[in-house]
């Protein structure tokens, strides 16, 4: 039980993005709710009839790769049966006074993860996630190059009902966008913005801060503590080459963030050993989420310098990370409707739980 002392009730404004706010309010978590039931996970390794699985390569549309790219896969792209977008129809699009709109342009592809039908991320091997994680830079820079038009590569992840997973098979998706999505361009017009007033970049700092910042707060007249910030308080994991940081104005209860330590806009710079790093801390962290929420449903996706000319003076500003959103709630009215979002554990607490959980 929290004592009053502890609630926390505050609106915490993204560093990066300031116009996206969250309502951290942690006397929320104390109130009646159902009994939590963890949802059953489909542990299966083959279903007979699953078009992801191995032996049932005819039911999904061609194969645009697989890994390696002979003998038996280890992880297949293919195209998406029913794409979000698609590059097959060349119509004019009709627009008419408020009705604008721009063609729904683009490509829509599915990575099988693994021949495993149920495996979860934290129980694949160091050596596959490295595998996928190069998986995904190699489509995004076929994709790029194939098409100019193409300037979003998203790659992204959704495991568990909660997270919208229509298929059980563990996958990945990859959506190329003619546009850049409206939350990456918010990042890529703020860091900027910061980076020519600072002549640095935000995301450096912000792991900066996270590694060697402390300080605390005290109430001016009682010189009562208000807030105390510890070393390493939001990091979650670290690796050679990266690190996984709790948000300070985290979104979701158990949202994480992956970065590189050390300064990249772009992706598909990623290296092997570097990949083989990434594949270390993604497992760690996973793991650490699964234990502590017990069985995590969530998305990831991959925010990285989109291409064009127009994009090129992103380099020095940007930083590429993974976001993992776990989905341990529904969004009710007051954050659709107030655009704010709530978060009822304080993200301090979540990142010392998600830190001393044994894996
Ligand atoms: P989701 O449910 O969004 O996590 O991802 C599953 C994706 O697989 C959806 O985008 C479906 O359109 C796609 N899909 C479903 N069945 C097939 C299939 N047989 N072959 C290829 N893609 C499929
Ligand atoms: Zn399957
Ligand atoms: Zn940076």
């Amino acid at each position: 039980m929290q004592s009053e002392e502890n609630i926390l009730r505050e609106i915490r404004i993204n560093p990066i993005v300031p116009n996206e706010s969250v309502l951290v309010a942690t006397a929320r978590s104390m109130r009646p709710q159902k009994d939590e039931q963890a949802a059953p996970r489909d542990t299966r390794t083959h279903v007979a009839k699953c078009p992801f699985c191995t032996g049932n390569e005819s039911m999904t549309p061609p194969e645009i790769a697989s890994y390696p790219d002979s003998g038996d896969w280890k992880i297949r792209i293919v195209e998406n049966l029913y794409p979000v977008l698609g590059d097959d129809k060349n119509t004019p699009m009709p627009t008419f006074g408020l009705q604008q709109a721009i063609e729904g342009y683009g490509r829509h592809e599915v990575i099988v993860d693994h021949t495993q039908h149920g495996i979860a991320v934290h129980e694949m091997t160091i050596e596959h996630l490295s595998l996928l994680f190069l998986a995904y830079k190699d489509r995004m820079l076929q994709i790029y190059e194939m098409d100019e038009r193409l300037k979003y590569v998203l790659v992204f992840k959704n495991f568990g009902p909660a997270a919208g997973a229509s298929m059980s098979h563990t996958h990945s998706q990859i959506i190329a966008l003619p546009v850049v999505p409206q939350n990456v361009h918010d990042e890529l017009f703020h860091s900027k913005q910061y980076f020519d007033k600072h002549h640095k970049c935000i995301f450096c700092c912000l792991i900066d801060e996270a590694l060697t910042f402390e300080t605390t707060i005290y109430e001016r007249d009682t010189g009562k503590v208000l807030r105390q910030i510890h070393v390493g308080q939001y990091v979650i994991e670290r690796t050679e080459y990266f690190i996984a940081i709790k948000p300070f104005a985290s979104r979701y209860e158990w949202e994480v963030q992956i970065l590189p330590l050390s300064h990249s806009s772009d992706y598909l710079n990623l290296t092997q050993e570097q990949s083989d790093d990434l594949a270390k801390i993604m497992k760690n962290t996973m793991s650490r989420l699964d234990a502590v929420i017990g069985g995590a449903q969530y998305n990831f996706f991959l925010h990285s310098q989109p291409r064009g000319e127009e994009n090129t003076s992103y380099t020095q500003s940007y930083h590429w990370h993974f976001e993992i959103c776990p989905r341990t709630c529904i969004p009710s009215g007051f954050e659709l409707g107030s655009g704010l979002f709530v978060n009822t554990i304080s993200p301090e607490d979540a990142a010392e739980q998600l830190r001393e959980v044994k894996i």
